[in-house]
């Protein structure tokens, strides 16, 4: 297995794809990219900024400010992956709440982001041996990943699991909102014109609604193994 190959992650939104790109990255000893992370941090600046809020969204001024936008991802040790930096502090636990959710999906639409990150996750996959899990990575950002996987979900079983991760986290949260969010999500991120989530063609599609972690883990793992001998 000394071939490195790129792996792409795509689908909606809590269908496990973040968990299980994780474990396969460490299962092969890959960088992880959660390129989710990346638009949750731009949408924390922004709100932080007051470009966007439940009243205003001020596109312009986020964009003029984009430069300003410094991200990066350090790997703790005692966690086991990377946590997402922005203009140098940590803001994992900030940019995995209901309101960076509500709102990062509206951000996502703008193309001077979307420019801004993909060119930067290009660059963190230069070297192939990466995993990375989003919503164009297969079809935009590595449309030659040797390894695409489109995971799918019913609208339940993905608010459940975010209900679930939200809660044990402390998080309060009412089932109904993480349900809606996720529903709304899903509609802006398949019908946006810039990028939108699409299944690449050559993707292999992952129904996870019934699936423990363990046996997507193992499914993904299998077609790992293949492309890996594949590309040998
Ligand atoms: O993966 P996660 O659910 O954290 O992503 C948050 C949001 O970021 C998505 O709902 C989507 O709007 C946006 N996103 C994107 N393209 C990616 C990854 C995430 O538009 N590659």
């Amino acid at each position: 297995m000394s071939n490195k190959i790129t792996i792409a992650i795509d689908g909606f939104s809590s269908t496990g794809k973040s968990t299980v790109a994780k474990r396969i990255a460490k299962e092969l000893g890959y960088v992880f990219v959660d390129s989710g992370a990346m638009y949750r941090a731009v949408t924390h600046f922004a709100i932080e900024k007051d470009f966007i809020s439940a009243k205003n969204f001020n596109k312009k001024g986020l964009i003029s400010q984009l430069d300003g936008v410094e991200l990066g991802f350090k790997f703790n040790n005692d966690l086991g992956f990377a946590e997402m930096y922005l203009n140098g502090s940590n803001v994992e636990k900030k940019i995995r709440t209901m309101e960076v959710s509500s709102f990062v999906s509206q951000v996502a639409t703008i193309p001077e982001v979307r420019e801004q990150l993909v060119k930067q996750q290009q660059q963190m996959g230069e070297d192939k041996g990466v995993v990375m899990d989003g919503r164009d990575i297969g079809t935009v950002v590595f449309p030659e990943a040797e390894l695409k996987i489109f995971m799918i979900a019913s609208a339940e079983a993905k608010a459940e699991r975010r209900y679930k991760e939200l809660i044990e986290r402390g998080d309060k949260v009412e089932y109904e909102e993480v349900l809606n969010n996720v529903k709304q999500r899903d509609h802006i991120d398949s019908t946006r014109e810039d990028s939108p989530l699409l299944k690449a063609k050559d993707a292999i599609e992952i129904d996870s609604s019934n699936l423990t972690l363990e046996e997507t883990f193992q499914s993904v793992m299998q077609l790992v193994r293949m492309t890996l001998e594949d590309s040998e």
